[in-house]
Order: C-alpha cells, then sequence, then structure tokens
C-alpha cells in the first residue's frame, strides 16, 4: 500500500479490511495494487472510498458517527 494522504479510523480500516477479504479471490493483481482507497473531501468532512480494481466493485466505507 502507498502512503495516505488521509488516516483511516478504527471503523474504517475495519471496512476496508473486509471489503479486501470480499475481494481476496478476485483475479489479477496482489491486494496492494487491486484495492484502491480514495478520498473525497465533502463539507461534511472526508468520505472514504474502496475500489476493487478487478471486478470494479467499490464500497463507501465512511465512518459517518464522526461527522
Ligand atoms: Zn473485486
Amino acid at each position: 500500500m502507498e502512503t495516505l494522504k488521509f488516516e483511516l479510523d478504527e471503523i474504517e480500516t475495519q471496512r476496508c479490511q473486509e471489503f479486501c477479504k470480499a475481494h481476496e479471490e478476485c483475479p489479477g493483481r496482489s491486494m496492494g495494487e487491486k484495492i484502491l482507497i480514495s478520498f473525497l473531501p465533502t463539507t461534511m468532512g472526508d468520505a472514504v472510498m474502496v475500489r476493487c480494481l478487478s471486478c470494479g466493485a467499490h464500497q463507501d466505507i465512511t465512518n459517518t458517527d464522526k461527522f
């Protein structure tokens, strides 16, 4: 994984790990290259999205409790 500009909190890290686990079987590259985490700055805070580059699935893993 490359260094992230923003940090995931405990909840988001957990959701990210679950997403990674769910896409472990997806064909292709190694986990670090396959899963892309992106941050979308909003007025409410940073929304965190994870995307599987292998199958194209994506999920919002933002911990909205912190808003
Ligand atoms: Zn996938």
